[in-house]
């Protein structure tokens, strides 16, 4: 990826840490600066290098030019009455002070979201540009996938987010489950989530870090062998592979018994429950014998089976099943014995589930207000 070719370096991404230790000795300052600006990174909540008032000032003017801190601008921000909050990001953004001209024609936008509940402040952010997943309902993957984000572009969202919130107030859970196939640009992905985890970071445990996929079955092994300590949640959809295939085209080259295989690998090593999720959408997944299937294929698991009644996205063929739907599939899951927790949906007025705010969005700077209605 090429940002503006002013030859900074984007100072979120967590190696430039390591050339800013580099940068700081050859420019006869003390190595304790590093630390200074990383605390006033992640802890103080700093805009830019100006706003670090116990750094001399000539040296926050040469930080400046040599470091960029925001390569993402904020060009929506809208809030629901339920506290949740949804950034609308332009990436490629240039430094303040650049006079050259982007390189992109087409503006690359994404997504991610701040969620109140309770004394919880999570939040959801996006790994890649689109999705290549295909999945039929997804507003994220209706025109495929551009690219993969930097691990700084994912570590930018997090204090983007962590802005919104009052200084009193910290961020305590991220879920990887904005736009993006998190499992398809692992590379990227942990290294981001390092810095979340980190001490020096935001200091955010492993188990209160998910990452959701589709279940692509190497790269889940790779977890597996990597010994990561964060929760997962595989997206289902689906009881079969016949209906599957139709609701998550992928699913033609992976298949079911693979996926629950590593899903169930990863139980072992990591020792964290999973979590398996599934969008009910009317008439096609949401069927009695359809909860039937979905228990007889997780009982024995140690598991929970999260269901999200379908968000309707503008243009698509699919819609949220009935209240008596919802309610028959929740009896059979509970009848069976499953631990199965049906999701509130949060931000629906502001179109929360991501992708959907890309596609409605002039890229426009606004603000926009409005009221949830809870499902
Ligand atoms: N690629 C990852 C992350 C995607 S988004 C994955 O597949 O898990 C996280 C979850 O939101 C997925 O389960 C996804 O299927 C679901 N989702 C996507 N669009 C939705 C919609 N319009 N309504 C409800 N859930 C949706």
């Amino acid at each position: 990826m090429q940002l503006y070719d002013t030859g900074m370096k984007h100072l979120l991404e967590p190696d430039t840490w390591k050339s800013l230790k580099v940068w700081l000795a050859e420019h006869d300052q003390r190595a304790f600066r590093a630390a200074q600006i990383r605390k006033w990174i992640f802890e103080g909540r700093a805009e830019s290098f100006e706003a670090m008032s116990d750094l001399p000032k000539a040296l926050r003017a040469e930080l400046a030019g040599a470091f960029q801190v925001w390569t993402s601008k904020v060009v929506r921000h809208q809030k629901s009455a339920d506290g949740t909050e949804k950034l609308l990001l332009e990436l490629n953004q240039p430094p303040p002070n650049a006079t050259q001209g982007v390189l992109y024609s087409a503006p690359e936008q994404i997504e991610c979201v701040l969620l109140r509940d309770g004394e919880r402040r999570s939040i959801c952010i996006s790994t890649q540009v689109g999705c290549a997943m295909g999945c039929v309902f997804c507003a994220s993957g209706l025109d495929g996938v551009d690219r993969n984000l930097t691990s700084g572009e994912i570590v930018e969202q997090m204090l983007l987010l962590q802005r919104l919130l009052p200084a009193e107030e910290r961020l305590s859970h991220i879920v990887v489950m904005g736009m993006g196939e998190p499992l398809a640009n692992l590379d990227n992905l942990l290294p981001a989530l390092n810095e979340a985890s980190a001490d020096d970071g935001l200091g955010i445990s492993h188990r209160r870090i998910t990452i959701s996929t589709v279940g692509l079955p190497k790269q889940l092994d790779r977890l597996c062998e990597l010994n990561t300590r964060y929760q997962l949640a595989v997206s289902l959809h689906a009881p079969n592979d016949e209906l599957r295939n139709r609701i998550v085209p992928v699913n033609k080259n992976i298949g079911l018994a693979d996926i629950l295989a590593t899903a169930d690998r990863y139980f072992d090593v990591s020792g964290r429950r999973l979590t398996f999720e599934y969008v009910l959408l009317a008439g096609i997944n949401d069927q009695p014998q359809h909860a039937r299937e979905l228990a007889a294929l997780l009982s024995g698991r140690t598991a929970l089976l999260n269901v999200i009644p379908y968000n309707p996205v503008a243009g698509l063929p699919y819609a949220t099943p009935s209240a008596a739907a919802i309610r028959k599939f929740r009896e059979i899951l509970v009848e069976a014995g499953i631990n199965v927790q049906f999701r509130e949906r949060k931000g629906d007025a502001i179109n929360a589930a991501c992708g959907q705010l890309r596609r409605s969005t002039p890229g426009l700077s606004q603000i926009v207000e409005a009221t949830t209605t809870p499902c």
